[in-house]
């Protein structure tokens, strides 16, 4: 099963790097609000750079100046099985390519059908990140509120930003 992980990253602006595991790199997109388990919520994700592999299990401090300058932290991470391959026989480019991906993820704080589709507004880099409506599906919650660590070191944002540990 191929990999997703989201780190809770404050850079400049305070963003979550939702990343997906496609032909062997880390397809990624910047979400500013983050994702919920609400379906009435759509977050837009911003469509960035490829990452390598590696970087699935980075979190701690990019040094000013660097690219990406500021604190990670491994906010979820997991598997996710590609919908559209067992309905229509669509690899996770071909979905890319059409502007709808439609995934189910396996992880400790997303779980269940998420859809990103292209919106088609303000440039081909914008899309919008939202949960399918199915029995995980939690309408009105905050998961980015009840569950702000790490799945990794259960440290936060702040904590990782004050090099504090647990
Ligand atoms: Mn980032």
């Amino acid at each position: 099963m191929p990999l997703f992980v989201i780190q809770k990253h404050d850079a400049r602006n305070l963003h979550y790097d939702f990343r997906l595991e496609v032909d062997g790199v880390l397809k990624s997109w910047a979400v500013p609000k983050g994702p919920s388990m609400d379906p009435a919520e759509k977050r837009l994700a911003v469509y960035t750079e490829d990452h390598a592999m590696a970087h699935a299990d980075f979190e701690g401090i990019i040094a000013e100046g660097e690219y990406g300058a500021g604190s990670v932290i491994v906010w979820d991470r997991g598997t996710y099985d590609n919908v559209r391959e067992e309905k229509e026989n669509k690899s996770m480019a071909a979905s890319m390519d059409s502007g709808k991906i439609e995934i189910q993820l396996e992880g400790k704080k997303l779980r269940g059908g998420f859809v990103l589709f292209r919106t088609g507004k303000g440039g081909a880099k914008n899309w919008l990140l939202k949960k399918v409506k199915d029995p995980l599906a939690r309408p009105g919650s905050s998961i980015l509120e009840e569950a702000p660590q790490s799945v990794i070191s259960g440290r936060t944002i702040e904590e990782m930003r004050g090099g504090e540990s647990r």
